[in-house]
């Protein structure tokens, strides 16, 4: 069972150093009753590279929503993969699920962890989804696009829409459930090959490419003229900034992630220099986590499998092989290397 650890805490930008492949023993690939009642053994199919997980890297923090990696551990995060035994009532061998396992080629998840791990019913045959799309638009991602945008943007149709890091996991949704919903949406990413998948695959009305506008300010001014009523923050920074001063009054801002910060040390992080725009402009700011709105994952898997089906919505995944490459997936997240969402096969279906 080969797997990868967590070598050390992180300071500044994740390296392939930091982590290590460990080979593996054989393992048996049935529990051995030594495990807590409710336990699962799985195969891991597929592994899932989540800018969260750098958070997890750091020393533990106070005001961190999510427990640290443990240094020397096998590092945990979403996948999908194939149960071969199970003390859990829930789920028999065979059945494929998608949640919190190991990046390992086998997991066994223990409880409480197992209450994270959800049966996939709709893979394969006619109108299946692929078993890759539960680490992405039918998983952890989509839930959150699904919740940041339609319960706390609230939008209306008509509205105007602003997405940043749009053409990757959580961004490519974002933008195309804004267009679904009517409104106008723009994105911004880094490069030109993400922002020419922006305006053709994902129908975004309008994008730019971040890293060539010396002016962010004015490239927001430029795209809407009126105002951004709706601003999907992925980044934060000097992007954050430059949205302060385009919102609109009485404009929301869901607050995802802030990823341009994720590897700075305190006394690097950027201040918020326009905060007065949310008094000025009654502005609603407002983060949130995925793992709080749980109980709305099927209503949103019933939404949106329809428009997989008939081709609605476009979903582009960026794929490495095989778990050796999982540290070198990671860490490209924090350069931009991923076009559209990042995740790891590590074995066939
Ligand atoms: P992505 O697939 O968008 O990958 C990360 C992208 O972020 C990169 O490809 C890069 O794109 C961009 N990026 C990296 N560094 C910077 C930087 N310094 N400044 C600007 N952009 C940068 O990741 P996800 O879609 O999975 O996640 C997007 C955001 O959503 C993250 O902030 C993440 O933490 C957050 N998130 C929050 C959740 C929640 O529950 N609140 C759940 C899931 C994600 P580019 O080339 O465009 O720069």
């Amino acid at each position: 069972n080969r797997r990868v650890i967590l070598k050390e805490y992180v300071e500044g930008y994740p390296r392939e150093e930091h982590m290590e492949l460990l080979p593996g023993a054989e393992v048996p690939l049935r529990l051995t009753g030594d495990e807590p009642p409710g336990s699962v053994l799985v195969r891991n199919l597929y592994l899932s590279c989540d800018p969260y997980m750098r958070l997890k890297m750091s020393r533990p923090l106070r005001e961190s929503y999510t427990a640290a990696f443990v240094p020397g551990s096998v590092i945990t995060g979403y996948g999908v993969a194939r149960v071969l035994d199970s003390s859990d009532p829930r789920l028999a061998p065979g059945d494929l699920v998608w949640g919190i396992t190991g990046w390992e080629d086998y997991s066994v998840v223990r409880p409480p962890v197992t209450a994270f791990l959800a049966k996939i019913s709709h893979h394969g045959g006619e109108g299946g989804a692929p078993l890759s799309y539960y680490t992405g638009i039918l998983g952890m991602p989509g839930l959150t696009a699904y919740v940041g945008f339609h319960e706390i943007c609230a939008p209306k149709a008509g509205e105007t829409v602003f997405v940043s890091a749009a053409s990757g996991a959580v961004g490519q949704l974002v933008g195309q459930f804004a267009r679904l919903a009517g409104c106008r949406v723009v994105g911004c990413a880094g490069s030109a090959e993400k922002v020419e998948l922006l305006r053709t695959r994902f129908g975004f009305h309008d994008a730019f490419n971040y890293k060539e506008e010396p002016d962010l300010a004015a490239a927001l001014r430029r795209c809407f003229p009126e105002g951004i009523d709706i601003y999907f923050e992925n980044v934060g920074g000097a992007m954050l900034d430059a949205v302060l001063l385009n919102m609109r009054v009485h404009g929301r801002i869901a607050v995802c992630g802030l990823i341009s910060q994720y590897n700075l040390a305190d006394e690097e992080k950027d201040a918020v220099r326009n905060l007065s725009a949310v008094v000025a402009k009654r502005l609603r700011l407002q983060g949130f986590i995925e793992p709080d709105h749980k109980h709305l994952y099927p209503k949103y898997e019933a939404w949106v499998l329809p428009y997989i089906r008939d081709g609605t919505l476009a979903y582009v995944e960026d794929v490495a092989e095989g778990l050796e490459s999982a540290p070198k997936a990671l860490i490209g997240l924090f350069h931009g290397r991923n076009v559209g969402k990042q995740l790891v096969r590590i074995a066939d279906d």
